[in-house]
């Protein structure tokens, strides 16, 4: 195992910067395996035992990232047969192990957030914490409010009746027979928006999702991926 300079491990853990890290080792704020070391220049490994002010330093540093996904790309760390998968995008930038929260189609473009932070996965991810999901769809047909009704007030999907969710119609296209609406859900089913649309007679054409909770894809384009801020992350959990 390779040995590393202590202030560069505790960097990488994330608790502050080398420079500063190399404070904490002179001020005597830093204990490896019980042992206090006050000089700089001594290296361990990441198997060595790690306290700053008497906490351990997290060896599995969090990552969020915010990803415009493209159609055509699995919502998955891998591919049995052999597509191209989010992860694929970060493989040469992040070490870390980081997966998709949730799932949108192989066809489906937009909003997905990668993180290895289990607890916010759940948390975003539980219908019980009513995060919203707002996607845009192109539908076959031409559609007028009073179709979207039983959207509004739920409908029965895979056993389950859907919460009520928010429809507006963004325009309609009588020439080409095609209409665009947005869709405001806080579940995530599979495939639950293409089958809502579905049920009630709009097969869609192409979806994309728009925002998840306060995050949008403002910025990005098709393809670009961003940090989230440690302010964004603080305000979803
Ligand atoms: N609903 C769908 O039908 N597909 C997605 O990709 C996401 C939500």
């Amino acid at each position: 195992m390779s040995q590393e300079r202590l202030q560069k491990l505790i960097a990488n853990a994330g608790v502050t910067s080398r420079r500063k890290a190399e404070d904490l080792i002179t001020q005597g704020r830093v204990r490896v395996n019980g042992r206090l070391i006050t000089e700089l220049g001594q290296k361990f490994t990441n198997q060595d035992h790690i306290e700053v002010d008497g906490v351990p330093i997290d060896r599995d540093p969090k990552v969020y990232i915010l990803f415009y996904k493209p159609r055509g790309v699995i919502s998955a760390v891998s591919d049995d047969k052999n597509r191209k998968v989010v992860t694929d995008f970060f493989t040469d930038i992040i070490d870390a192990r980081i997966y998709p929260v949730g799932r949108l189609d192989y066809d489906t473009s937009g909003l997905l957030l990668l993180t290895n932070d289990g607890d916010l996965t759940n948390h975003l991810t539980h219908p019980r914490n009513q995060i919203e999901k707002v996607y845009v769809a192109k539908l076959s047909g031409i559609v007028q409010s009073k179709d979207l009704e039983a959207l509004r007030h739920g409908i029965k999907l895979q056993n389950r009746i859907t919460a009520p969710a928010k429809t507006q119609i963004l325009s309609v296209d009588r020439r080409r027979q095609i209409s665009i609406v947005r869709l405001t859900i806080h579940e995530g089913m599979n495939h639950q928006v293409k089958e809502m649309f579905n049920k009630v007679g709009y097969p869609v054409v192409k979806l994309k999702r728009e925002r998840v909770g306060f995050l949008t894809l403002q910025g990005l384009n098709s393809g670009d991926w961003r940090f989230l801020q440690h302010e964004e992350v603080s305000a979803l959990k």
